[in-house]
């Protein structure tokens, strides 16, 4: 298998792990070397051909499975954390996560899909989705469903902090918004290639060169906390803007430089478009009814199932946002709750 790995310079490689039927193509599994062995951030999806890409890269890269010594991960998305439990198997590393997404991982080993659907389809109905797209989670369903079994992770990436990599500095960034406990990584280093202050960052899914990472709200079946995340994922999208890295090494697509300039680039286009839901708001509408007006990278009507349940969470996003501003507010007495402009 032709493994595609890339030498990012100064002990920092990645491999491109396959993602199966995904547009975004492939997760970049960076492999950086430590004083006590390789250390992976992020895994990938868990599938056989993703396994044997990530192995394939490993040995491209002049190591093994077997020598990774730990696996730190952005976020808990299973094409970032899939492969982390088969890896830990094969090598003893640790794993290690924010705890707010540890939580998460924690609470998906213990709920199994039957509570998850009809939590999913409490949401929806409350976010007034329409009987024909409510049907199909009300069937049973008897095979487990893969991703409901994440590998718990046995150590805590604590924010501020540097990780305990030997012979490394790399500092934990808090960076919530695409999931609570999301992560980005600076590398505190001088690339030796470089002029001094080359410094990096691993930024997951939070900074891309070219998509806007989904912001939905947290799901939790065990929390009613009103929560922000587009105001977290704004502010932490501030946070890496004043961190300004030389190079940023994100979880998909390639890495890229002027971190600074992609950051106000996001900014912008997130206030445009709060700016153009109130135009939407000028009359009392559901979260499904924002989200089927809504601008996607295709029209409502040819978007499946799955992601018009994550772009209705995405609209619940916005509509918090907008609320927690001042912007707009729910209509007092209406079920399903509609949301006005104010
Ligand atoms: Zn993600
Ligand atoms: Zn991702």
């Amino acid at each position: 298998m032709a493994a595609h790995v890339h030498d990012h310079g100064g002990g920092v490689r990645s491999v491109e792990v396959p993602i199966p039927d995904n547009p975004l193509g492939h997760t970049l599994v960076y492999v950086v070397d430590t004083d006590n062995g390789p250390v992976l951030i992020d895994t990938g999806w868990d599938d056989p051909t993703s396994w044997d890409t990530l192995t394939a890269g490993l040995t491209a890269c002049g190591t093994s499975v077997a020598e990774i010594h730990g696996v730190v991960i952005t976020h808990h998305h299973p094409d970032h954390h899939g492969l982390s439990g088969a890896v830990r198997d094969a090598s003893g590393a640790w794993i290690a996560m924010h705890a707010a997404d540890t939580a998460i991982v924690r609470r998906t080993r213990g709920t199994g899909p039957d509570r998850w659907f009809s939590y999913m389809t409490a949401k929806l109905t409350a976010a007034g989705a329409p009987e024909e797209h409510l049907a199909p989670l009300r069937t049973p369903r008897r095979r487990p469903l893969p991703g409901f079994s994440p590998a718990l992770p046995d150590r805590e990436i604590v924010p501020g902090e540097l990780l305990d990599l030997p012979g490394r500095r790399v500092r934990a960034i808090w960076t919530p918004g695409h999931t609570p406990g999301h992560v980005c990584l600076h590398l505190e280093e001088t690339h030796p290639a470089q002029l001094p202050g080359h410094d990096r960052l691993f930024s997951g899914d939070h900074l891309l060169p070219g998509i806007s990472p989904h912001i939905g709200l947290y799901e939790d079946p065990d929390d009613d906390t009103v929560t922000d995340p587009l105001g977290d994922y704004l502010d932490s999208l501030e946070r890496v803007g004043r961190l300004a890295p030389a190079e940023v090494l994100p979880a998909h697509q390639y890495a890229f430089t002027d971190a600074a300039a992609r950051v106000r680039k996001l900014l912008a286009h997130h206030e445009s478009r709060l700016t153009g839901l109130l135009t939407l708001l000028a009359e009392p509408l559901t979260a499904w009814q924002l989200a089927e007006r809504m601008k996607w990278n295709r029209p409502w009507a040819d978007i499946p199932f799955g992601s018009r349940n994550i772009a209705v969470s995405e609209a619940e996003a916005h509509l918090r946002r907008l609320v927690k501003l001042g912007r707009a507010e729910a209509v007092t007495g209406s079920d399903p709750v509609t949301y006005v402009a104010v």
